[in-house]
C-alpha cells in the first residue's frame, strides 16, 4: 500500500525530478495514468511541458512513496488535451477518488485545498500587505501586522437515516444530476457541533426527527474545501416534508426498490453501500465497513 506524507510547511518548486508524481487539476478534473487511480510523474508529462503549457510553480504536496509529490491547477483556457497520450487521461477528481488509493486521494485532496486557499489569501485580510508563508507550519504569516491564516476547512455532515431494517431516507436535492438520490447533508454552522448541525439540517430539508446519531467515517472533499463527517441516524418521527429549495423529493427506500444513487467516489456513495450490504447496524460492523 503507499504511503502518502504530507509536507510540514506551504513550499513552491519550479523543478523536480523526472521521477517526481504530478497532481495536475484543471476545472473538477485531474489527469491520470490509464487505470483511473495513478498519479502521473513528470516523465509522463513530456508533450505538455514540451508544448509549453505547464505552469512553471508547483506546490509542493509531500511524499508520496519516498518521491517528492507535487501539483498544480492549469488554466481553463489551457489545452490540457496536450498531456494525454502516453497513457495519461483527465478524469473527474470524483472518479479518481473512487479509482485510487487512499495516499493518492489524499495528496490530490490536499493539493486542491491548499491552491485554493492560498490564491484567496493573497492580501491580509487586516491590513491589505502580502503574507508570508510560515517557515514552522501550515500556515501564512502578514508581514506587516503579523496576523496568521490557517486553510479554511469547512465540515460538513452526511446521514444515513434509517428506518427499521429495509428502510433508508434518500432525497432528490435540484442540485444533482436527474433522478440521482443521495443523503440529506449540509455544512455545519457557527456554534453548532456535528450532531446539531445533523438534526438541524435534516428538520430543514425533509421536517423529521432523528435518534441514535452515530459516527461512522469522514471524508476531504476539495470542492472546495470541505471536510465530509459521515453519520447515520434512525428515524424517530414526524412526516417526511421536503423544503422544495433544495430538496425536491425524499422517501424512505427499500434494498429491493433503490432510484439511481451517487456514482462511487464519495462518502454518500459508501455509506449507502454499506446500508445495502447491511452493514449499517452495529457499531463494530459500521466501523469496519468504511475502511478501505
Ligand atoms: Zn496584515
Amino acid at each position: 500500500m503507499k504511503k502518502f506524507i504530507p509536507g510540514q510547511v506551504i513550499s513552491f518548486c519550479e523543478e523536480r525530478g523526472e521521477d517526481a508524481h504530478v497532481c495536475l487539476l484543471q476545472g473538477t478534473k485531474i489527469l491520470t495514468m490509464r487505470d483511473g487511480g495513478e498519479l502521473p510523474r513528470i516523465r509522463d508529462l513530456n508533450a505538455g511541458i514540451n508544448a509549453g503549457i505547464m505552469p512553471k510553480r508547483f506546490l509542493v504536496a509531500g511524499e508520496l512513496d519516498g518521491t517528492d509529490c507535487i501539483g498544480t491547477i492549469l488554466p481553463k483556457e489551457a489545452d490540457g488535451e496536450a498531456f494525454t497520450g502516453n497513457g495519461a487521461e483527465w478524469v473527474e477528481l470524483r472518479a479518481f477518488f473512487a479509482a485510487a488509493e487512499e495516499a493518492e486521494s489524499y495528496a490530490a485532496g490536499r493539493i486542491r485545498v491548499l491552491w485554493n486557499w492560498i490564491k484567496q489569501h493573497k492580501f491580509c485580510g487586516g491590513c491589505g500587505s502580502e503574507p508570508e508563508a510560515s517557515r514552522s507550519d501550515i500556515s501564512l504569516k502578514c508581514k506587516n501586522c503579523g496576523a496568521m491564516y490557517y486553510p479554511q476547512i469547512a465540515p460538513a455532515v452526511i446521514v444515513a437515516i434509517t428506518r427499521g431494517n429495509d428502510e433508508i431516507l434518500l432525497a432528490h436535492n435540484v442540485k444533482f444530476r436527474p433522478e440521482v438520490h443521495s443523503l440529506i447533508a449540509g455544512f455545519v454552522e457557527a456554534g453548532e457541533n456535528a450532531e446539531q448541525a445533523i438534526r438541524r439540517e435534516i428538520m430543514e430539508e425533509v421536517g423529521i426527527e432523528v435518534s441514535n446519531i452515530r459516527y461512522l467515517g469522514s471524508q476531504c472533499w476539495p470542492f472546495p474545501n470541505s471536510l465530509m463527517l459521515g453519520y447515520t441516524a434512525e428515524y424517530a418521527g414526524g412526516t417526511i416534508k421536503p423544503d422544495e429549495t433544495e430538496i425536491q423529493t425524499a422517501g424512505f427506500f427499500r434494498r429491493n426498490a433503490m432510484p439511481a444513487i451517487p456514482s462511487p467516489g464519495s462518502i454518500a456513495r459508501k455509506l449507502i453501500d454499506l446500508w445495502m450490504k447491511g452493514e449499517i447496524s452495529s457499531i463494530k460492523k459500521q466501523r469496519r465497513g468504511l475502511q478501505k
